[in-house]
């Protein structure tokens, strides 16, 4: 995935306000809890790698890249962390969208989470960032230049060409290894949830009441129905957020580069589409010469994996409250 942070988030202090305004929507989404699934577990999990088939996401392609594409890494991590999260969580459904080199639209993927009633939707992707081009002269050729002029006036006007040989340099041009490294995680900005609202209205889903009756009709024009939609949605981005944060604790753990948690303005469809509790990570950088060679390491794979499983476990405990058995710490 294409990510470029935008400078005016690059401030703390804004930094500071955008942490502020959704403690801001912690609160709020305590409110939404009078509304329904306040009670709703976590049973269904969709973990997405990102891409896949013909879409490659990003390719390694600066000077001494190992060329590996992104849909390999991301399909890589996210098979690890199915495995991971199947074993330490076996009360939980957890559901990968592709499992191996499928092709799949982010709209089919959002579908895919929404028909398998996916109560989280975890993206893996990898940072694609551009790239400056280099040059540096291998040698140098002979060119073969011609001069003309004219000499004498009237009819004794003459042409005159002379050749002249110069030497030119030989260059070569490469792509320059970005010097970005480490992960972040994506989350939706917190108004943006009215595209949820949206998303929710085109569903057939009954997602207002846990309630078995099926008799229960929403009114989707009715003030009470959007109040309570934007409740839910905001509810979204407490659990989004709270997730996001804890992910990039269990990074921080192992030592990688902690870039952070971003709330995004725009692009993330899948994460609009998708009605549940969503989050993207954007691993690593496929650019970066340690990167590019630590997402493609089997070492780098199961550490990152098992960061996000632990995070979700510790995300499970929060939402799902104490009555359940601690969770095992993730490991062999
Ligand atoms: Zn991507």
């Amino acid at each position: 995935m294409q990510f470029k942070y935008p400078d005016v988030l690059k401030t703390t202090s804004l930094r500071i306000l955008l942490i502020s305004l959704a403690t801001g929507f912690l609160a709020l989404g305590q409110a939404s809890f009078v509304y329904g699934q306040s009670s709703k577990k976590l049973k269904t999990i969709i973990v997405d790698p990102g891409h896949g088939g013909t879409a490659n996401g990003t390719v390694g392609e600066y000077e001494g890249s190992l060329r590996s594409k992104e849909k390999d890494i991301v399909l890589g991590i996210s098979l690890k962390l199915v495995d991971i999260l199947k074993k330490q969580m076996p009360d939980v459904n957890v559901i990968p969208t592709r499992t191996n080199d499928t092709t799949m639209s982010v709209k089919e993927k959002a579908k895919f989470a929404n028909d398998h009633n996916g109560d989280l939707f975890v993206c893996i992707h990898a940072d694609a960032v551009p790239l400056k081009t280099g040059s540096r002269i291998l040698g140098y050729k002979d060119k073969v230049v011609y001069h003309t002029k004219y000499v004498g006036t009237g009819k004794n006007k003459k042409k005159v060409v002379t050749k002249q040989v110069k030497k030119v340099p030989i260059k070569e041009y490469y792509k320059i290894p970005t010097t970005r490294k480490g992960t972040s995680t994506l989350v939706l900005v917190a108004r943006q949830t009215a595209e949820k609202v949206k998303a929710m209205e085109n569903s057939e889903a009954d997602f207002i009441t846990d309630t078995e009756d099926s008799s229960y009709q929403v009114n989707y024009s009715s003030p009470e129905w959007k109040a309570s939609a934007l409740l839910y949605s905001q509810k979204y981005f407490r659990r989004s957020y709270l997730l996001a944060n804890l992910v990039q604790e269990e990074i921080a753990q192992t030592g990688r580069p902690n870039l952070g948690v971003w709330q995004r303005e725009e692009g993330l469809w899948v994460l609009h589409a998708t009605q549940m509790p969503a989050i993207l990570i954007e691993t690593g950088f496929v650019q970066n010469y340690d990167d590019e060679r630590y997402l493609n390491s089997e070492s780098g794979q199961k550490e990152i994996a098992e960061a996000i499983a632990k995070a979700i476990i510790k995300y499970r405990d929060q939402i799902d409250g104490p009555t359940r058995p601690a969770a095992t710490t993730v490991g062999n």
